[in-house]
């Protein structure tokens, strides 16, 4: 891919922007863009800097990217609303082409990364409603204020706040700032270059161990002190990645959502709105809570994907109403007159609250209480799930931190479950 149209390729200490900011470290990339830990000389901060590939089509996303991005830093001055804000843009001129570039603020690990870090046993119940208040915010102010619908969140798209300040790291800080070009580059060759990469590769090993034990000691996503709290909730996370995001009355794709966070308006094809983004946001809880994603479909004998989706869909969520089974474009291909599914014909009903106690151990309360949040947002009318204005106002949400549902999740005290629950049916309840 790092050909004509394709990505730009970067190296440590390359310039951006006349020489204002200086390449460190690649962060992550995605389909269109590599982004890279850069060091900003003029504010003397570290940036998040998103390269675009060159060719047209790319570019043209790009373009539409910072249109939103400007949008939504515009109406929040004071940085407050838990969605990342644009710091600057330009074009880069390189081998491949001209590449849009995005200057970011620098955040730090996924909501995907810390639920792998904690081994995919669902994160502790205050973490969870803490991480989701703050999605909420974010989606209120998209929705409420912007009209923007975001159309591909997922714990992929959002990330949590940096805790560790690259220069003062006693690992990073042997990387940062690199305010020069390495002689000869990293891949420059000889024997300097190769210990350097050596060195550089042991470096990121560390810093990635030293991350990996502070998230699961729970350091990471402590705000830094120069954030302001909002209404007594600690900012922890950020939505990231708005490429694919659309105006709710100028919408581009009919197809949008990643698979397993996609809402059952969409893949029937009967138009949407916000509520889609209140589907995978209640999809993402879901997976935080207990580390598995909510809907896993697959094809089968005889059945499609979608066709098995919109079956897990009513297996954990009750029959689909009949009114909703017909209306949309696609929803003959899948269904008969009587509202049932034509190729899925047997369904094992698992209730929410049910597979939380049953599947992940809950205690009979926290899962009362989570499902009774999470339910009504899958509502299968996208006009009767709550907004995100609704949900902040959740009794869920007010729950202060009680010391039972803090501990049932922790992997350790799992045997204590299982005997809990036992107890429970024993007696009968
Ligand atoms: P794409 O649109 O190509 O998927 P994203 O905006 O999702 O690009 O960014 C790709 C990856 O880069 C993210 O998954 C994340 O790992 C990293 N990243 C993006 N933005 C930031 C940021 N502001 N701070 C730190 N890392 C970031
Ligand atoms: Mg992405």
């Amino acid at each position: 891919s790092y050909r004509k149209g394709g990505y730009h390729a970067v190296r440590v200490g390359d310039q951006f922007a006349g020489g204002r900011y200086i390449a460190q470290r690649k962060l992550g990339w995605g389909q269109f863009s590599t982004v890279w830990l850069a060091y900003d000389t003029q504010t003397k901060t570290y940036v998040a800097l998103k390269i675009q590939k060159s060719a047209p089509q790319f570019a043209q996303a790009a373009l539409h990217e910072i249109e939103v991005l400007l949008a939504i830093a515009d109406r929040d001055p004071s940085n407050s609303k838990c969605v990342v804000q644009l710091i600057d843009n330009f074009k880069h001129t390189g081998p491949n082409g001209q590449h849009p570039c995005m200057v970011l603020e620098f955040l730090g690990d996924s909501l995907l990364r810390l639920i792998k870090y904690n081994r995919y046993k669902g994160l502790p119940m205050n973490k969870v409603r803490e991480i989701c208040k703050c999605i909420l915010i974010g989606l209120d102010y998209l929705h409420r204020e912007l009209g923007i619908i975001h159309t591909d969140l997922k714990p992929e798209n959002i990330l949590l706040f940096n805790t560790i300040d690259p220069a003062k790291d006693p690992v990073r800080s042997e990387l940062a700032p690199i305010l020069e070009r390495p002689e000869g580059g990293l891949n420059g060759g000889g024997v300097t270059s190769l210990i350097e990469k050596k060195m550089k590769r042991r470096a990121r090993r560390a810093v990635a161990k030293i991350s990996e034990r502070r998230i699961s000691m729970g350091v990471i996503g402590e705000p830094p002190k120069s954030d302001r709290n909002i209404g007594g909730i600690d900012v922890r996370c950020k939505i990231v990645d708005f490429g694919s995001a659309c105006w709710a009355d100028k919408q581009f794709a009919e197809e949008i959502q990643t698979r397993q966070y996609r809402a059952p308006e969409v893949i029937l094809q009967a138009g949407y709105s916000f509520s889609v983004d209140m589907w995978s946001f209640a999809c993402t809880a879901f997976e935080l809570a207990t580390g598995d994603m909510m809907f896993t479909p697959q094809s089968g004998q005889g059945f499609s994907e979608d066709e098995d989706h919109l079956a897990l869909m009513m297996e954990l969520l009750g029959k689909m109403p009949r009114k909703g089974a017909v209306t949309g474009a696609r929803s003959k291909d899948f269904f008969d007159r009587h509202g049932d599914l034509k190729r899925i014909r047997r369904l094992k009903f698992w209730p929410v609250d049910k597979l939380l106690i049953e599947r992940y151990k809950f205690s009979e309360t926290d899962a009362r209480e989570f499902a009774e949040f999470l339910v009504p947002i899958l509502d299968f009318s996208p006009e009767k799930r709550p907004t995100a204005q609704q949900c902040l106002q959740h009794p869920w949400l007010q729950h202060k931190n009680s010391s039972q549902d803090k501990q049932i999740n922790e992997p350790s005290l799992e045997k204590v479950d299982v005997g809990m629950s036992n107890l429970k049916i024993k007696v009968g309840k």
